[in-house]
């Protein structure tokens, strides 16, 4: 799932630049009627099929859900989870004796003790929406349009079920009658279409892997199809199906052909497209954001980072699904992680740099762990500080620690493994296939990032020391601020050392508060950088808690030296000079007011000394 945010950047920029961004809240519901969902831990669920009729003025949708399940430990009664403001009328099925529905609870009693069992329940309603909004009659521009969207717990307020992401059906079928002129869309291969005499239209989907009843899902309006294709061998490709409301077809369009780009990147880095005997497709609402329903994600926006995101929560949130709410990082981290290795296969690792140094500065904000301490709380799983941005934050650090070859093995690994692929997962489970990649314990990653709170807050001493062969130590002393939880951060810190002619990279592993590491350099010293590449989410003595860019010339350069600092729209049209000059060595700070400037994208390059150096900005009014 992914909320839409708009970004504001603010800027003041010099030879010390930085910029801040915010982001308006995002908008949610809290979670009415019962908290976490208590479900019955003696049933598992083998099959759903819902048959549902949409009725419009007066909205109203009658049902029948027949569930099939195992009792591993033989019983007579068992109990699924159904919003109580749904009437049953009744409950049938081979062994079924009676039923009671009080507390969102579907008692059922069987006849004689069972293993298995295969319950019809017959009800009708208008549903409840909690959540972001589980169901919904919405429209848009005069036209009907239904929808569901039941993470985290919405499931049970339109149909009986055991509301859990940890027990997933083998397979489901869902049944759409709605009136002529609508289409109705759902999860897995559309089987058939019926129109009926009563001038209304059934659609039979069916899907034939395993789900979870979160995923579940419906979406009813007056669409247009747009398909277009994922080939993914020479001789077989995959429809991709989108379903969008008419008049937004024409400015979406663009943004649909990408598509198939990004299932061939997800497929390559992760392996081919999970659900490759259905389809994969867009279904238009009316909610502001997106929701990776299997095989077919809900969309209220449709940019590029918002496809993407959803595209891989096919992987990592339906294939592996988070076991309960509290490891919901293993969904959300996963998919905004997703965005910028998309962003990075088509547009560079700079853009991906800069996509992660954005997420790095948002996750300062997480307040609490990364595991969700109080499932309950919808906001509280989807606060975007922790299980979006630190949680894809986490994957830049793994990535960083492992090197990128075995990292891509890891999330390979973690997606296909027999017991967790088209099953559920925990941190635990991420944790066993990332360290048996990595081949060496990662216990204190997962503890400190997931499980602890806050980040490491350096402070950065170095000195140097000349031998009597001429070369040099470098005494670095690394220190961290006090944290609870854990005390200080364990992590391999890597430090750019630049002599007068080369640039050396090490890394240290940084297990106390406070550590002294000396290396010894053939040449002099001139400046030293920590965590050049940015893998870790950190604060740095001095440095705004935003990320700062620093251009350090050293001293090697004419002194005094020639300066110019200039700043270019996207069409190479110089819009500012700030500096044009002579500088002595030191440190300047420039303050560009970019008045009467549009927003978008600008450039400033720094010419100093012979090198050039150039920055992106955004810049929004
Ligand atoms: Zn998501």
């Amino acid at each position: 799932m992914k909320t839409v945010v708009t970004l504001l950047v603010l800027l003041s920029l010099g030879f010390c630049s930085r910029y801040i961004e915010t982001k308006a809240p995002f908008y949610y519901t809290e979670l009415s009627g019962p908290n976490e969902i208590q479900t019955d831990s003696t049933i598992d669920i083998t099959y759903y099929k819902l048959i549902l009729k949409i009725q419009l003025s007066p909205n109203y949708i009658y049902g029948v859900t027949t569930v099939n399940g195992k009792m591993p430990v033989p019983g007579n009664s068992f109990f699924l989870n159904f919003s109580s403001s749904m009437t049953v009328d009744s409950v049938t099925g081979n062994n079924v004796a009676s039923f009671s529905h009080n507390y969102d609870l579907l008692q059922i009693n069987l006849a004689s003790v069972s293993s298995t069992f295969s319950v019809n329940v017959y009800y009708k309603g208008l549903p409840g929406s909690t959540g972001y909004g589980s169901f919904v009659f919405g429209s848009h521009n005069s036209q009907p349009a239904v929808w569901s969207l039941s993470e985290p717990y919405g499931s049970s307020d339109w149909f009986p079920n055991k509301n859990t992401p940890g027990d997933k059906a083998d397979s489901s079928d869902v049944w759409i009658t709605c009136p002529s002129g609508l289409t109705a869309v759902s999860n897995g291969l559309l089987n058939e279409t019926v129109s009926n005499p009563d001038n209304t239209v059934t659609y039979k989907w069916h899907g034939s892997y395993p789900i979870s009843s979160y995923l579940i899902s419906l979406a009813v309006s007056n669409y247009t199809l747009y398909k277009n294709y994922f080939r993914y061998s020479q001789n077989d490709s995959l429809a991709l199906t989108h379903y969008i409301y008419p008049e937004y077809f024409d400015q979406v369009k663009s943004n649909l052909d990408e598509t198939p780009k990004m299932l061939s990147v997800f497929s390559e880095k992760y392996t081919l497209y999970p659900f490759i005997r259905e389809k994969y497709g867009h279904a238009q609402f009316g909610w502001g954001g997106g929701m990776e329903h299997q095989t077919i994600s809900s969309m209220g926006a449709f940019s590029s980072g918002v496809i993407s995101h959803e595209l891989s929560h096919q992987w990592f949130g339906d294939k592996v699904t988070c076991r309960d709410f509290r490891h919901i990082w293993l969904n959300e981290g996963f998919a905004t992680f997703s965005e910028a290795v998309y962003i990075e296969a088509t547009q560079g690792k700079d853009a991906y740099d800069y996509f992660m140094k954005s997420r790095m500065n948002y996750s300062k904000f997480a307040v609490g762990s990364v595991y969700v301490q109080n499932p309950n709380s919808v906001s509280e799983i989807f606060d975007t500080y922790r299980s979006y941005y630190k949680g894809s934050f986490i994957l830049h650090m793994l990535r960083g620690i492992t090197g990128d070859s075995l990292f891509f093995s890891i999330l390979k690994t973690y997606v296909n493994d027999t017991a967790r692929a088209y099953n559920t997962a925990a941190t635990e489970d991420f944790q066993a296939a990332a360290e048996r990649i990595y081949g060496k314990s990662l216990a204190y990653f997962f503890y400190e990032w997931v499980y602890g709170e806050n980040y490491p807050k350096y402070s950065v001493v170095w000195d140097k020391a000349r031998r009597e062969d001429n070369t040099y130590d470098v005494i670095i002393t690394l220190t961290q601020a006090a944290n609870t939880t854990p005390s200080f951060f364990t992590m391999p810190v890597d430090f750019k050392i630049l002599t007068k002619n080369s640039d050396t990279t090490v890394t240290f592993f940084n297990n106390a508060a406070s550590q002294t590491f000396t290396l010894n350099l053939p040449g002099e010293p001139v400046s030293l950088t920590f965590d050049p590449s940015n893998k870790i989410l950190k604060d740095k003595a001095g440095d705004d808690p935003v990320e700062p860019v620093t251009f350090d010339l050293g001293q090697n350069y004419p002194n005094p030296f020639n300066v110019s600092l200039k700043v270019y729209d996207v069409t190479g049209r110089k819009v500012a000079s700030l500096v044009n000059t002579k500088q002595r060595p030191g440190n300047y700070e420039v303050v560009f007011s970019p008045y009467g400037l549009a927003s978008g994208v600008y450039y400033y390059i720094l010419v100093s000394g012979g090198i050039t150096m150039t920055k992106k900005l955004v810049y929004i009014r």
